[in-house]
């Protein structure tokens, strides 16, 4: 789950890592109003979970209150790589003498929790990557101890941090550790981390990406996610305790096991199919939550036929059966479907589904090609 910038900022404040806090707003008088409280110049950014705000016209400088409050109208409302900004946030505005990367991610292919930093700031490190390589410092961290103070002196001297600001620098980076730690993240990053014409140390944009699977473990974090910009379905199945992603196809799968989900997936390609979703109800899956399934995977109009693969092991191939026939009596729109059910009780499964006028499948080739051949009669209906 990715923060927004002002809540990775508010958790990067709590272990120390200086910045200059602002306020969000979410309409120009609010953002007038704080900066009338802030006093002095301020910046107003685009609360959005893209990068490259600032080139996107999402980051800018107001000199007065006024100001603050026609570039607030300015922004809000702005559409940036397709996510249109409800929320800005205002802050004191910093000049700056020179900007900085500095980034924790979870390096999956090193093994290792690997810190970034360039000289080179203010720009997204993937462009910093492709143009200059060299200017970046990648340092897996030790497994066990994680961030030792030689990690901190390399990265210092790295970017050239001058003498007198080396122990500030030695505290920003141990915050980011902490924070990283101790939230589960995948990524934490400031960009750019700065020194201030007068010779201070402060992060002016902070990014915050937390692995999913902890979540449970963070309540707090939780409640820092943004529904605003995250598909409306995606939503709802996550509340279903179903693991869903949209896709762009028009074959709704719903399938037990994310392996079988990606198999699927795969043979509905191979038959010359789109899948519409990936979706993985879970184990032991009842009536109720296959209803939850049909109606996510229905949401999306693009859907034509509908694709169930269910392995019978724990979960019960008849109680799945039931549970189908049930929700499609519950459901708003009917589209064709196709279902296989193997493992345990699937011959009862079978018998079931049968007396509902279901097209059953046994082989997954087979009902692949069933579930694209309905798709595409559907769609040749309707056009
Ligand atoms: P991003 O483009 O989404 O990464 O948004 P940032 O918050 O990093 O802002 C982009 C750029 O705007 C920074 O690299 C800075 O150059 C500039 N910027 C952001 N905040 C300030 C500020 O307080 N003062 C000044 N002078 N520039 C700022
Ligand atoms: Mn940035």
């Amino acid at each position: 789950m990715k923060l927004q910038e002002y809540r990775s900022k508010e958790i990067l404040a709590r272990h120390g890592v200086p910045m200059l806090a602002g306020e969000t707003a979410t309409t120009p008088a609010e953002a007038r109003g704080a900066a009338e409280r802030i006093g002095g110049p301020v910046v107003v950014k685009a609360q959005v979970l893209v990068g490259g705000r600032g080139k996107a016209g999402g980051v800018k400088l107001a000199a007065s209150p006024e100001e603050a409050e026609a570039r607030a109208g300015e922004i809000i409302g702005l559409d940036i790589k397709g996510v249109t900004v409800k929320t800005v946030l205002v802050a004191p505005a910093a000049d700056i003498a020179k900007e900085f990367y500095l980034g924790l991610i979870l390096d999956r292919a090193a093994r290792a929790v690997t810190l970034i930093a360039s000289p080179e700031g203010g720009v997204e490190i993937e462009e910093t990557a492709r143009t200059n390589p060299q200017a970046i410092l990648r340092l897996p961290l030790h497994a066990l101890i994680g961030l030792q103070p030689h990690n901190v002196r390399r990265a210092s001297f790295f970017l050239g941090i001058p003498a007198e600001l080396r122990r500030d620098f030695g505290a920003v980076l141990d915050g980011l550790h902490r924070a990283f730690v101790e939230a589960d993240a995948d990524l934490a990053e400031i960009n750019p981390l700065v020194i201030t014409d007068d010779g201070r140390l402060l992060a002016l944009d902070a990014k915050i990406v937390l692995d999913d699977s902890a979540l449970p473990r963070h309540p707090d974090l939780e409640d820092m996610r943004d529904l605003n910009e995250e598909e409306p379905s995606e939503t709802a199945a996550r509340e279903a305790g179903i693991n869903f992603i949209k896709l762009d196809g028009s074959i709704g799968c719903m399938v037990n096991g994310a392996g079988l989900a990606m198999t699927t997936m795969d043979l509905v390609k191979l038959a010359g199919g789109e899948p519409a979703n990936f979706l993985d109800i879970g184990g032991g899956a009842k009536a109720d939550r296959v209803l939850a399934a049909f109606r996510i995977i229905l949401d999306d109009p693009n859907v034509k036929a509908i694709l169930v693969n269910i392995f019978g092991g724990i979960t019960r191939g008849d109680e799945v059966a039931r549970g189908i026939v049930e929700a499609r009596a519950g459901l708003e729109r009917e589209v064709p479907m196709v279902v296989r059910i193997v493992g345990t009780n699937a011959a009862e499964a079978a018998e079931i589904l049968r007396q509902a006028n279901l097209i059953t499948a046994t082989s997954l080739d087979d009902a692949a090609a069933r579930a694209v051949a309905a798709a595409s009669r559907a769609s040749g209906a309707t056009a």
